[in-house]
């Protein structure tokens, strides 16, 4: 059996540990070296051992492009220096006059990047209620050349059926990108239900350490895969070596630290269902929650992020996030330790006045992978204290 089908026989968590990931031939050594050469010796002019200069290609970044790849079940990894970096190859897929359909709640991030970067150099872009199959279709304009869809979005956590927006958008010429951040690989694998080109921030929680910022792009289809390739190349946007391990290290115990995460948000969501200061409860799980019957289809637990609104309006959503010792006031999220933030005035601060504006009131949660009774009691004396200043 060749190295390839044997990991494609190998479980989830027996890749993110090995795929991409032998020993190293000439030592032996275990974990992938941190492979720091820009340059690699050729053996005759242009006859190399598949390395040439460190931003094509370099060892690590292999290792870590298998790695998730086989993770998300396709064949090509593409490895970048942030998600946006990532964003940015994906739009170059783009002729000027080609429509981007964006979910109406996107990150901020992926909205400015479309709407102040790449619209003033003539590619259009339209927010859409992605969990309305029936009004995209309705709604479509011939000039679409990308649906761009998060399942779970951030911050409101809504989840789009993944097969149903692919289908309708195949059937018209267009491809679809699915950011996967917010699941990982190991909650859903969107290339499975039709996604052309599945997008991480790798700085979330495939890192999962909040020390290594990186993008990555997983396709299965190989002239999208190659034309990616070259942008990569082409445009530079490559992680450092020692960014690419950070990442490989922390995949490898992405599936452990998901279980994790999906458990310790279950504590948190059931302490605040039905408190007093809290007005909605914004987690998949939650039968009630828009999209609960997508996630439950497509995805295999239901993640660590939680949203929730407060009674009190934005004042008592800023003392809330301001008032937890455990939960860290900070953006970013996925990570191992749990954060607490108010998108409307900090990830989410740029989308203020477009489609893609956020409840003020609301707050967001990462939850990490402490003791989920510490971090009940933290959230416990927030609500309390968050709401007492109010009177
Ligand atoms: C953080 C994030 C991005 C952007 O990634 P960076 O690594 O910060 O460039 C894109 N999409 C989602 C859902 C994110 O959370």
């Amino acid at each position: 059996m060749g190295e390839q089908e044997q990991q494609a026989g190998w479980a989830f968590e027996t890749r993110a540990i090995h795929a991409g990931q032998d020993p190293d031939p000439t030592t032996g050594a275990v974990v992938t070296p941190i492979s720091l050469s820009t340059t690699f010796a050729q053996d005759a002019v242009g006859q190399h051992k598949g390395y040439e200069y460190a931003r094509s290609g370099n060892p690590t970044r292999t290792a870590l492009e298998t790695c998730v790849a086989s993770l998300e079940g396709v064949r090509h990894g593409l490895a970048f220096a942030s998600g946006l970096a990532a964003e940015d190859a994906i739009m170059r897929l783009l002729r000027p006059g080609q429509r981007v359909v964006l979910g109406n709640d996107a990150y901020g991030g992926t909205f400015r990047l479309i709407a102040k970067v790449w619209e003033p150099l003539g590619m259009p872009w339209t927010a859409a209620d992605l969990t309305d199959v029936e009004a995209l279709a309705a709604n479509w304009r011939d000039d679409t050349g990308l649906v761009w869809l998060e399942t779970p979005t951030n911050p409101l956590l809504t989840c789009i059926d993944i097969e149903a927006v692919a289908e309708l958008a195949h059937e018209r010429g267009a491809l679809v990108v699915v950011d996967n951040t917010f699941a990982t690989p190991y909650l859903q694998q969107p290339a499975a239900s039709g996604a052309d080109i599945v997008l991480h921030s790798a700085t979330k929680y495939l890192g999962g350490h909040s020390d290594v910022v990186g993008g990555f792009l997983a396709v299965d289809q190989d002239d999208v895969a190659e034309r990616l390739r070259f942008f990569q190349n082409a445009a530079g946007g490559v992680p450092s070596p020692f960014d690419c391990y950070l990442v490989l290290r922390g995949v490898k115990t992405l599936g452990v630290r998901m279980d994790r995460h999906c458990e310790n948000a279950r504590a948190v969501v059931d302490l605040l269902v039905g408190h007093p200061a809290v007005d909605r409860v914004l987690y998949p799980q939650l039968p009630d929650h828009p999209g609960h019957a997508a996630a439950a289809e497509q995805m295999r637990d239901f993640g660590g992020m939680v949203s929730f609104t407060l009674n009190g309006g934005e004042a008592v959503a800023r003392r809330v996030a301001e008032s937890t010792t455990l939960f860290t006031l900070a953006e970013s999220l996925g990570a191992v330790e749990s954060l607490i933030e108010h998108p409307g005035a900090m990830t989410h601060a740029s989308a203020a006045g477009s489609p893609l504006e956020v409840p003020a009131d609301l707050v967001r949660l990462s939850v990490g992978i402490e003791h989920s009774s510490d971090l009940v009691a933290d959230l416990a004396q927030a609500l309390e204290l968050g709401t007492q200043e109010g009177n």
